[in-house]
């Protein structure tokens, strides 16, 4: 007996020492950075204080930091990946053939050694003693003195030096648009480790996923270039350049370079460019926010980044309304020289000859600030929640301010979708977002198919249930890592209407809808599910006598429907592949999903029409 009760005991204290991984927390990083910048060599040299504190359960023997700028050098995982990836992004190579027979090349293979870029650490210290650590690629392991415990915070004290690279992507120095500095994942950033471990990906150019806490940031940097970035500028009366108080006097110091404090708080990231010719606007908008203006001083570019200032304003207070309230006291639209990423505060984008060019742009990188920004999933993983909800959530916002709302503003992406389908190039959404076989397969993954999964929401569990869910969502979870299941279950909770299984066949497989209309009896539908995927049915139908019913049919597994004027018929039980209802007239024709918010991929099968 006793023995028993032992055994008992044993298992019992075995089963509490491996709790599983499912209740939330998060790390937190605190950092100090002192840089000095010489815009001559496009090197720089940098003293980094990083306050780590682990909220995690567990005790960390090993840490790890990203060292990006490493992936810009001839034959490091960026450089190899660019050259084996059947399409890649043609920014970062050269084509040495012909445009009918293209031989693409490497640009990373071919930067000199005082065009390529580097991070070095110099020294890391613990607590006041020194660090072992090695580089590999872009990561930097270390191994700890002593142990960081659960609930510690401990003092990491690196020196590191730099140079900036030509510009490939994103990143780098004198680009298409003449920008000097574009300083994006530039410094040695701790790696997140959250509930799945550490998150150590090599950079090879797409998705991030950092450490939420503080940045104190001073950059010493030639006084004739204009900075824009992360966070508040802390001394604007001593750097000037249209941050200052018109009404104070400048206090600006004699010396060639000048300091810019930044500090931004609650970010994940800290992003900034710099030029000597870059013109500052800022417009102060009704919510509150400061929306700063930083572009080229060129004729060619002025209109457009002029024009743009009020139109971002406009979909500041739509996303405002739309999702929540965007939590900082600035915002800054900056021309970086390379396409448009998305960053803490800011975004830098290029171009902009006319408005047409960056409106869109602009757009999609401020929706950001809320699905990356705000609500950071692990984008690398589950790149289809920023990706797709940005693009969702831009294109709305655009369809209204500029296009003056067109019914279905989503139509391309739709097509997007079913071009993906049709050449076989689809991969399941959980694919990890570097390892997709294809730039064209993560792009319609992430960016189209992100983007439909919230459109087929609506057409699930309603339009109104789909509002309340992004405004919920922004609410429980700001300032955290939000996974897909976080998503799920906050509309679930909104709804009333169990959604495990639209989550697991449109984001975990490949699986494809299509219903078709099997038979019609006079006032009998017989509905067939021709694709593996089930989905709850609209049907329309018109009657003989001319008039019109329309119904819904919600899946059993739902137990729920959406809030509709459509007569609810019961449940279809998915494991039947036909269904079938009776009406209560004849019925002429008979519709699937008119509206056509499903991504059926053969509507030829979606509707009977009676011959006369
Ligand atoms: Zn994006």
């Amino acid at each position: 007996m006793k023995k028993i009760i032992l055994l008992l005991l044993f298992s019992i204290s075995a089963y509490l020492s491996a709790q599983n991984n499912t209740s939330y927390w998060q790390q937190h990083v605190d950092y100090t950075m002192d840089v000095d910048i010489d815009v001559k060599t496009f090197k720089y040299v940098g003293i980094q204080k990083l306050v780590y504190t682990n909220n995690s359960p567990d005790v960390l023997n090993e840490v790890f930091y990203h060292l990006y700028f490493n992936a810009f050098q001839p034959g490091s995982e960026m450089d190899a990946r660019l050259q084996s990836i059947v399409d890649p992004d043609d920014r970062m190579v050269n084509n040495i053939g012909t445009r009918e027979n293209p031989k693409n090349e490497s640009r990373i293979s071919k930067l000199k050694p005082n065009e390529i870029g580097y991070l070095n650490v110099l020294t890391l210290k613990q607590n006041g003693q020194s660090l072992k650590y090695k580089v590999e690629g872009t990561v930097l392991e270390v191994q700890l003195n002593t142990p960081i415990q659960s609930g510690e915070s401990v003092t990491f004290d690196m020196n590191f030096e730099g140079q900036v690279p030509v510009l490939i992507r994103r990143a780098g120095r004198n680009n298409e648009d003449g920008v000097a500095l574009s300083m994006a994942q530039w410094y040695p950033k701790m790696a997140e480790y959250d509930f799945e471990g550490w998150h150590t990906d090599a950079y090879i150019g797409r998705e991030f996923h950092g450490v939420w806490g503080n940045f104190d940031v001073t950059l010493n940097i030639d006084k004739t270039y204009t900075v824009g970035g992360t966070g508040n500028l802390q001394n604007p009366q001593e750097v000037g350049h249209g941050y200052e108080d018109k009404i104070q006097k400048l206090n600006v110091k004699k010396g060639a370079k000048l300091p810019w404090h930044f500090i931004a708080n609650n970010v994940h990231d800290f992003t900034w460019a710099a030029d000597p010719n870059f013109t500052h606007d800022i417009l102060k908008t009704k919510s509150g926010t400061e929306l700063h203006f930083i572009y080229k001083n060129d004729e060619k570019y002025s209109k457009a980044w002029k024009e743009v200032q009020p139109l971002t304003e406009k979909a500041l207070d739509y996303f405002n309304a739309a999702i929540g309230e965007y939590p900082w006291k600035q915002y800054s639209v900056i021309q970086g020289g390379d396409g448009g990423m998305e960053y803490a505060m800011c975004t830098l984008i290029s171009g902009g000859k006319s408005l047409y060019e960056i409106v869109g742009t602009v757009y999609h990188e401020l929706a950001h600030s809320w699905f990356q920004q705000i609500l950071a999933t692990n984008e690398s993983k589950h790149s289809w929640m920023d990706e797709g909800f940005t693009t969702y959530i831009s294109t709305l916002a655009s369809n209204k301010i500029l296009k003056g709302g067109s019914s279905k503003p989503n139509a391309n992406d739709y097509r997007g979708y079913f071009y993906a389908v049709d050449n076989y190039i689809e991969e399941p959404l959980t694919t990890h977002s570097d390892r997709f076989n294809t730039n064209a397969a993560f792009g319609i993954a992430s960016y189209t198919k992100g983007l439909i999964f919230l459109c087929q929401l609506n057409y699930i569990i309603g339009e109104e249930n789909l509002k309340e869910t992004l405004k919920k969502y922004f609410q429980d979870f700001k300032f955290k890592h939000p996974t897909p299941n976080d998503f799920k279950r906050t509309a679930e909770k909104v709804s009333g209407i169990q959604l495990d299984w639209y989550l697991n066949e449109w984001i975990e497989t490949t699986h494809t809808i299509d219903y078709a209309v099997a038979k019609v009896d006079k006032n009998v539908v017989t509905l067939a599910r021709v694709g593996q995927m089930p989905m709850p049915i609209d049907v329309l139908i018109n009657y003989k006598d001319g008039s019109s019913e329309n119904f819904n049919i919600p899946l059993r597994m739902m137990h729920g429907a959406k809030p509709t004027t459509a007569t609810i018929l019961r449940g279809w039980a998915w494991g039947h592949p036909f269904y079938s209802f009776t009406t209560n007239k004849e019925i002429m024709k008979v519709v699937i999903d008119s509206i056509g918010l499903m991504a059926d991929i053969d509507k030829s099968n979606n509707s009977f029409l009676k011959k006369q």
